[in-house]
């Protein structure tokens, strides 16, 4: 949860998860979108799934036993090298690097390194001085203090070189150049994808929504079905859903950010004439507006149905 997230936020996630899935047989056991919903509005929404797949396969491949060598952990799903450093050298005491975001900026930093550290080659060289740094003894503290320092002193806008125990050393600092460290990611304008969001919403009130495959955006997540912007709302109600349009009405545009887009959501509510005939379909759910229940929706979409439902109610 704490990948890409902040504690504070993370905390109440954190508690609920917890007081669901104690342990790893009631979380292999629990059905996906229970997972997922417990998960709504952290994003990221692969680490869920990955968590829930990787709690499966401890099961089922390892007795129920969390599994103590690198290899092992590092072939579940979700758990990079840097994870699983953390997880055996933090709960075990291993000695096994780590490399998250806070170690790259000390280390790009301390040793003056050039580059950005997303590239290949200056990952390489990170890996293997803190391959070479980490040390046989008291691995858990040395690693722990890599990221507290980074989280805490040597942070990306604000470093508090005056209070550091690396100051005297620090490359970065006797440049005077601890700004320029670690280059950042070269810039990429983030393409733009724009979809209608079909909001089918049948007499009662009710709106579709479909479960979407299970990799990709928003996978095993529900949302509204999503049509090219070319598509035609009513032909797609009349040969979907066996039903006719009453109305048809733009809501006000949407845009969510992903890591590699920007995806513009334009919903277009469409009231149905009558009871559509093809209800109840696996992957398809009639739902309330007001009331989604629980199922995984992402946080966009929980929100243009809870104005939805207050504009309904
Ligand atoms: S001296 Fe400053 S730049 Fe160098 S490691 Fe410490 S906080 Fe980071």
């Amino acid at each position: 949860m704490l990948q890409q997230t902040q504690v504070a936020v993370v905390i109440p996630y954190f508690e609920r998860f917890m007081a669901r899935f104690p342990d790893l047989a009631s979380l292999a056991a629990a059905e996906q979108d229970e997972v997922l919903h417990l998960w709504s509005g952290l994003g990221y929404y692969a680490r869920a799934r990955h968590l829930h797949r990787a709690a499966q396969r401890i099961l089922a491949e390892h007795q129920g036993r969390f599994p103590t060598q690198i290899e092992a952990l590092q072939a579940l799903p979700g758990i990079g090298r840097s994870t699983a450093g953390a997880i055996l050298s933090l709960a075990l005491g291993q000695q096994q690097p780590i490399l998250d975001g806070n170690c790259k900026r000390v280390l790009a930093r301390y040793f003056a390194i050039p580059g950005w550290p997303g590239s290949s080659a200056l990952l390489a060289k990170l890996w293997a001085l803190a391959t070479a740094l980490t040390p046989a003894e008291q691995t858990a503290q040395f690693n722990q203090a890599m990221m507290d320092l980074g989280a805490t002193l040597c942070t990306r806008s604000r470093p508090d070189c005056d209070r550091c125990p690396l100051a005297d050393c620090c490359q970065a600092l006797a440049q005077n150049r601890v700004h320029e460290y670690p280059a950042p990611k070269p810039r990429k304008q983030l393409p733009l994808r724009a979809a209608q969001l079909l909001l089918a919403q049948d007499p009662a009130g009710k709106i579709l929504l479909q479960r979407r495959p299970p990799t990709g955006v928003w996978g095993g997540l529900w949302t509204p079905p999503e049509l090219a912007l070319e598509a035609d709302a009513e032909d797609w109600c009349r040969s979907q859903l066996q039903a006719s349009v009453l109305r048809l009405e733009m809501l006000p545009p949407r845009r969510h950010t992903f890591s590699h887009f920007q995806l513009e959501m334009r919903p277009l509510l469409v009231t149905l004439a009558s009871q559509p005939q093809r209800i109840g379909e696996p992957g398809a759910a009639w739902i309330d507006p007001a009331q989604p229940g629980t199922l995984g929706l992402p946080a966009p979409i929980r929100a243009l149905l809870n104005a939805l439902g207050a504009v309904s109610r």
